[in-house]
């Protein structure tokens, strides 16, 4: 599962890396692919026939999820919120692959998951599910693993990273990065630095912060978690799928200078943050990390809604 670290060379006076989770190689990767291959561990283990899962019509996640499925010919049931759900490439993705989606309001999601493992249960199938965006331990344990990469790459190049950052949404994928820190005793040898891309504080953080203390459980104290858990509000540009031209312009720009599809919903907003930050703090001199966490079929809706509004 080890993916690249690219050298980007100097950025706004720091050293930037950029680790590649989107070349991950299964159905165009991103963290929800690192996460998927776990969860479809105990499924082919545990001789599951059917898996249903929640999200969007955009949904990285509900994308993989069902192309996996589709791999193993067992049957996808996706519960997608009304709210959201206009055409996409991903949503057209997880058509092709046959996944069943089932559309209601977002206040009926729960009901209806329920209800959808209590009919395949019915009709005699062995239902696995998934939380949305792969949430959960074992999702949190796909970062832990990462960050172990990470700090494999650090001992091979010799090179030390002060700063990781990346797009923080359900909270797993920073949980994970947190936790691998904790566990390898390295909490003050750097900063991990989630960016928002839809939630504000203190709900946003909080939520990472239940992802790390479920699953470090008594391996760490409250307090050794909360000095730990780093994660910006400021660069939300008004929440979840919200864009800006700032956001548009560094699309561009790391299209154009590095040859790397960024999202307005995710790697665009939180590569964004990141130069602010940096700027803000004044940090120069540092080897920042950036992981891109995939999501490339949004880069292609973002080309799609520049054309039309053309
Ligand atoms: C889901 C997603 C995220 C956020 O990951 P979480 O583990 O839910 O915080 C970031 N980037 C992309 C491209 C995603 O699809």
């Amino acid at each position: 599962m080890k993916t690249v670290v690219q050298d980007l060379g100097e950025f706004r006076g720091n050293h930037l890396y950029m680790k590649r989770d989107d070349l991950l190689p299964f159905s165009f990767g991103g963290n929800k692919a690192r996460k998927a291959v776990l969860f479809f561990q105990e499924v082919d283990e545990g001789g599951y026939d059917s898996v249903v899962t929640y999200g969007s019509g955009s949904s990285n996640h509900c994308r993989i999820v069902a192309n996996m499925c589709a791999a193993r010919n067992i049957s996808c049931h996706v519960i997608a919120p009304l709210e959201a759900s206009e055409p996409t490439f991903n949503s057209q993705l997880i058509n092709m692959f046959g996944a069943e989606t089932t559309t209601v309001p977002v206040a009926e999601v729960h009901d209806t998951i329920e209800a959808k493992l209590e009919e395949l249960r019915q009709a005699g199938k062995k239902p696995y599910f998934i939380y949305g965006g792969g949430h959960g331990n074992i999702g949190t344990e796909a970062y832990v693993r990462c960050y172990r990469e990470i700090r494999e790459w650090e001992r091979e190049e010799g090179i030390h990273l002060d700063y990781i950052f990346f797009a923080s949404g359900t909270g797993t994928t920073h949980a994970g990065l947190v936790c691998g820190q904790m566990l390898a005793g390295e909490q003050n040898s750097r900063e991990i630095i989630g960016i928002s891309i839809s939630r504000p504080n203190p709900k946003g953080r909080n939520k990472v912060l239940a992802s790390i203390k479920d699953y470090m459980g008594d391996r760490a104290t409250d307090e050794e978690i909360e000095a730990a858990t780093v994660f910006l509000d400021d660069y939300r540009a008004g929440g979840y799928a919200k864009s800006s031209p700032e956001i548009v312009a560094t699309v561009d720009y790391v299209l154009k200078n590095y040859g790397i599809p960024l999202d307005e919903t995710y790697t665009g907003k939180a590569f964004t943050g990141m130069d602010k930050y940096l700027a803000e703090k004044g940090i120069q001199k540092k080897n920042v990390l950036f992981i891109h966490t995939g999501g490339t079929p949004l880069f292609f809706d973002g080309l799609k809604k520049r054309e039309s509004a053309e």
